[in-house]
């Protein structure tokens, strides 16, 4: 049977970052295995390419720590290594009074948390940002921006293959039987083939699999909900220039319904928040109406018309419905299955926390 020293489960933008950061010292000990034909195939493709400063989340969580650091760290590579970014620059808005006392609390919380330049505005600032949207105040974020995730994640394929780790495509992990110590991962290959190999070490970053996975080592976890994020896009020059999202919803249940722009200008609405049994990633055409409403809360003048049902994701979410914010799970399984680092519940802000996140787990490993 071949003999792995760490295995890490899932090519999205996690497990490609960790891939990247512990091959220098691991080289041919380290096996990253992909039930897809390639990288970036699931949620890490799915997503607003946003880097998130950091603002939303509680202080000391993982999500705060990791997404500051993050965003810190990806601006720094895209920098580095000639990846499209740009800095953006964010506006959440107020629409009523109780909305504006809350921008003041995410301005403190976010500085809590070591986000810089966070800065509230008046109406007529905010109006001179962006003249179309009606706010009554906004909270603005220099430090969030957008990123070419598929050429970021393209990057960490190429560091971790260049340190010479193996990448196996096409290879989906069915079991993983613990041998005390190790592991016995069980996978069918691209012809179907079922075999096994051992590995000292497993890092499960499967995203929406990742529970079922853990499971099957006879670890104790988590439920892990689907919660859909449909997106329309704008059919028609975007008349913003800034991300702008509206006030959170409270009980931390998603952004809110919000305006990205990618880095070819193009504007696109969403992901609103629908949890479902089995990711299915159709967009409902008849949400239209849903998201006009929501929109013209803070740009009054959107002509409905012009919205296209796009894409959908599915966060893997550790929250139900009716349940408070819960943070990322990202542990080794001790005392009783040493060796297996669970990533659970990496929803947003796993793709800006995904360089922090490999950081992580380098130091929990000692690598
Ligand atoms: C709608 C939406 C919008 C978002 N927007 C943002 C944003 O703007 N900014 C931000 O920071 N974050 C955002 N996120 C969150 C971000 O996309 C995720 O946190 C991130 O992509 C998670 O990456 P991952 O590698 O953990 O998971 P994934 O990308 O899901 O990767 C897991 C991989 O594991 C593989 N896998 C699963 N099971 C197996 C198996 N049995 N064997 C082998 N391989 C397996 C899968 O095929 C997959 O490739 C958003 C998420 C959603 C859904």
């Amino acid at each position: 049977m071949e003999k792995f020293e760490v295995t890490i489960i899932g090519a999205g933008i996690v497990g490609l970052a960790l891939a990247a950061r512990l091959a220098p010292k691991l080289k041919a000990e380290l096996l990253l295995v992909e039930q897809q034909e390639g990288f970036g195939r699931e949620t890490s493709s799915r997503n607003s390419e946003v880097v998130h400063a950091g603002i939303y989340y509680p202080e000391n969580s993982l999500k705060a720590r990791l997404c500051v650091s993050g965003c810190r760290r990806i601006y720094q590579l895209c920098r580095e290594n000639d990846i499209a970014h740009q800095h953006i620059g964010k506006l959440i808005v107020a629409t009523s009074s109780a909305e504006e006392t809350f921008l003041d609390e995410l301005r403190q919380r976010g500085c809590k948390n070591g986000v810089s330049g966070l800065k509230l505005l008046s109406a007529a600032e905010s109006k001179t940002l962006e003249p179309q949207v009606k706010a009554q105040a906004a909270l603005f974020s220099p430090d969030s921006g957008i990123v070419d995730s598929h050429n970021l994640m393209r990057l960490f394929q190429n560091q971790a293959k260049t340190a010479g780790t193996t990448i196996a495509f096409h290879t989906g992990i069915t079991a993983i039987r613990p041998l005390h110590p190790g592991f016995r991962l069980e996978c069918t290959g691209p012809d179907q083939d079922n075999f096994s190999f051992s590995s000292k070490i497993v890092i499960n970053c499967a995203g929406l699999n990742a529970a079922r996975l853990s499971r099957s080592a006879g670890i104790l976890t988590p439920t892990i909900h689907y919660a859909k994020g449909s997106y329309f896009s704008y059919n028609g020059p975007a008349p913003l220039s800034h991300l702008v999202y509206p006030a959170p919803p409270s009980g931390g249940h998603g952004l809110g319904i919000h305006a990205t722009i990618d880095l070819g200008g193009r504007l696109r609405f969403g992901p609103d928040l629908e949890y479902c049994e089995t990711p299915d990633y159709t967009v409902n055409a008849d949400r239209r109406s849903h998201f006009a409403d929501a929109i013209r809360r803070y740009l009054p003048s959107l002509d409905e018309n012009r919205l296209v049902p796009d894409m959908a994701g599915i966060r893997p979410r550790l929250q139900g419905p009716d349940a408070p914010f819960s943070d990322f799970i990202i542990r080794e399984e001790t005392p009783k299955t040493p060796g297996f680092i669970n990533l659970l519940g990496i929803e947003s802000p796993g793709l800006t926390a995904a360089p922090a996140i490999a950081d992580e787990i380098a130091a929990m490993l000692d690598l």
